[in-house]
């Protein structure tokens, strides 16, 4: 999960539109040339597209229908989703590049049936493996249960994705200049005719007749859309990827190994890679460590006395994939909490409902988001901006039931998991987990229908 940092950012400042928009009279007449050029080409270009599409560059100020900010899972979800209807959009991502580094997702059948839906699933099935199950233990090695997924729900799918294989996926179905990155969003305002005025960390300016705020957990178009501050739950979480050059030993399921006040496990990513994590309470996020030798070293501690198969994992794990993540989440509560939409600007994935992983829901949901957002904008974008907001408002009513119920959720279960005492603990493994857990009422929520999005050509 990438941290944004909001200490660049000044959102709210006056930045006068006016002033971009001022021009000497034979700037003024160089302008208007280079406009009537552009739309004419983009006309010509455009017969077939839903919308048309201008992408008119002046001197000062860039013009584009959509912007899309952030080039996560739910950003370029989102903007292939949207090109697949025939809306091109303009991603900006703040990094160089894709993220490279990072580990791996586990996807359900919701984040399965939206990859379906935008063309991309078969591309990345046949890459992960599937997981047919999973087994829980106690710290001891004791094994407290297992099930199988499709003994619960024949439908159900779950693969572990590697998060680059992921992104760079949904990348390739985009043009190369639709993501534009070292394009990190610094401060943004409404402009003229109910546009939004962009300006990015290195200055250049845009009017955005959509913006859509897919930039995650310290989300600036949040933060100018009045959302507080992500919220840390008490407990943090390390992750890695362990590789096995000669291939991993491991059935394809997913191994949770619970303890007290902490709890790990992993799965099986493909015929060499394993995704691990460590979940660990402390009072505060603690110091920010990148450090692979520190984190391999304090996550091995947590775990030293448990089964040998995490430590030798973690051992087998690229510096480049290790990370320590603080779990933070945000409540929606009615009334509350902001709508996703302000105006012609709108929040998909973390950047409107960051959740804690307990569920492995976040990136599902992020996707979910991305299929029903571009549905609705697509019949919206060419009938003006009061249709804009009242897609954007359609989406956020279908939404909210949906992704709130969700973050309480994985919320309560890490609680549960989390729990420190000796008594509650043997509870759970002596009695919850064997005899009371069910399977099925648990994955209810990966239950989520969506069509194809026809694909509509340019
Ligand atoms: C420990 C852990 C385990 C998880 N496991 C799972 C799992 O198993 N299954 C699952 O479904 N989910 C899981 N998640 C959740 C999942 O990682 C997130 O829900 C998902 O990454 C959200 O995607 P996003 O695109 O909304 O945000 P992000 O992935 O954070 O992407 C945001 C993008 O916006 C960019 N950005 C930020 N600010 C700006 C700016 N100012 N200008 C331009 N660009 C900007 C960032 O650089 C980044 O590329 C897990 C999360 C954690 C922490």
């Amino acid at each position: 999960m990438a941290i944004a940092s909001s200490s660049l950012l000044s959102l709210n400042s006056h930045i006068s539109s006016a002033s971009y928009l001022h021009r000497s009279p034979h700037r003024t007449r160089k302008f208007l040339r280079r406009q009537s050029w552009l739309l004419f080409r983009a006309r010509n270009h455009a017969t077939n597209s839903v919308s048309v599409f201008k992408a008119k560059v002046t001197d000062d100020v860039g013009e584009e229908d959509v912007v899309v900010v952030g080039a996560g899972i739910a950003g370029l979800a989102t903007a292939v989703s949207l090109q697949r209807l025939g809306v091109r959009s303009l991603v900006l991502e703040q990094a160089e590049s894709l993220r490279t580094g990072g580990t791996s997702l586990t996807l359900f059948k919701n984040g399965w049936r939206v990859l379906d839906a935008i063309g991309v699933g078969s591309d990345l099935r046949s890459q992960f493996l599937e997981i047919q199950g999973m087994v829980v233990k106690s710290e001891d090695g004791r094994e407290l249960r297992s099930f199988r997924f499709k003994d619960e729900d024949e439908s159900q799918e779950v693969r572990a994705v590697e998060r680059r294989i992921l992104l760079e996926t949904l990348a390739s179905k985009l043009p190369s200049e639709a993501v534009r990155f070292s394009s990190g969003l610094a401060k943004m305002e409404r402009g003229e005719n109910g546009k939004m005025l962009l300006e990015l960390v290195d200055g250049t300016r845009l009017l955005a007749k959509i913006v859509i705020g897919c930039d995650g957990i310290r989300s600036p178009v949040a933060k100018w859309m009045g959302f507080s501050e992500p919220k840390y739950v008490g407990h943090c979480a390390f992750r890695g990827l362990g590789f096995y050059a000669n291939g991993q030993p491991f059935e394809p399921q997913v191994n949770y190994v619970y303890g007290r006040g902490l709890r790990a496990g992993y799965v099986p990513v493909s015929p060499t890679k394993v995704y691990w994590f460590i979940c660990f309470n402390s009072p505060s996020p603690g110091p920010k460590t990148t450090d692979p030798s520190v984190l391999k070293k304090q996550a091995k501690e947590l775990v030293k006395n448990w089964p040998s198969d995490l430590l030798n994992l973690i051992d087998l794990t690229p510096d480049e994939t290790i990370s320590k993540t603080p779990l933070v989440d945000r409540w929606l509560w009615p009334a509350i909490s902001p709508p996703p939409s302000n105006g012609t600007t709108v929040l998909v994935g973390d950047a409107w409902h960051p959740m804690t992983p307990n569920l492995g829901q976040g990136a599902c949901c992020a996707l979910e988001d991305a299929v029903v957002l571009a549905r609705k904008l697509v019949n919206a974008i060419n009938s003006g901006p009061t249709s804009v907001e009242d897609a954007m408002k359609s989406y956020g009513i279908e939404r909210w039931p949906r992704v709130f119920p969700l973050t309480l959720r994985a919320n309560f279960v890490g609680s549960i998991l989390q729990w420190e005492s000796p008594v509650v603990c043997s509870v759970r493994n002596n009695i919850v987990i064997p005899k009371l857990v069910k399977l099925g009422p648990l994955l209810e929520h990966t239950n989520f229908d969506c069509e194809p999005l026809l694909q509509t050509n340019f």
